[in-house]
């Protein structure tokens, strides 16, 4: 990269980092300082290795972009965020990936009941889907999977109430160590309807 592009760069992700209040300004010869983030937002250098998968597949096609509704931060239980978007569709509605990626865990939860973890092809974030009815033949664990691939079915497993069949979907920024179990929350409905906030 040549020295006037590199300075338009950083001019731009001093703006992009001033306008998210999530990272302080630095100059090009420093590593990045992050500090901590707001819930929900995703950093900045995973929305850039994010943003060409955005926006995500829905994860249960049946339902429209518009009839999304946002409940990130509704209070679950004792004064738990739900920390993720809860889609109702009837029970056996087809879920599909909203990305391509490797499908790394398929895990039997108390909470979640039949879920599935599926990481994006950067491994920078999970995407979790949970209370499955049950998941597609054939699905497993390393498999790579396309967006759009059926992944298993709307259901009520877990928690969820039986006559409230619905799909949980969370995103989580991975650290590092790229652990499954491991992740920031991030809002999926920014990535869900085409803007990030
Ligand atoms: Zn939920």
């Amino acid at each position: 990269m040549n020295a006037a592009r590199r300075a338009r760069r950083t001019a731009i992700a001093a703006m992009l980092l001033a306008a998210s209040g999530a990272a302080i300004a630095q100059s090009p010869t420093q590593p990045a300082v992050t500090l901590p983030l707001p819930d929900g937002v995703l950093s900045q250098p995973i929305a850039e290795r994010l943003r060409p998968s955005l926006p995500l597949e829905v994860p249960v096609p049946q339902v429209s972009r518009e009839d999304l509704v946002d409940s990130f931060d509704d209070r679950r239980e004792t004064d738990r965020r739900h920390e993720a978007l809860d889609i109702p569709a009837p029970r056996g509605t087809p879920v599909v990936a909203v990305d391509d990626g490797e499908v790394v865990k398929l895990f039997p939860s108390k909470p979640g009941g039949l879920t599935v973890y599926q990481f994006d092809r950067t491994r920078s974030v999970a995407y979790y889907y949970a209370h499955l009815d049950h998941y597609a033949e054939g699905l497993e664990e390393g498999r790579l999977v396309r967006r759009g691939e059926v992944l298993g079915a709307v259901g009520s497993t877990g928690n969820a109430d039986p006559a409230v069949p619905h799909l949980h979907f969370g995103v989580f920024e991975l650290g590092p160590e790229r652990q499954w179990w491991k992740g920031r929350p991030i809002d999926p409905l920014p990535l869900l309807i085409g803007t990030s906030r």
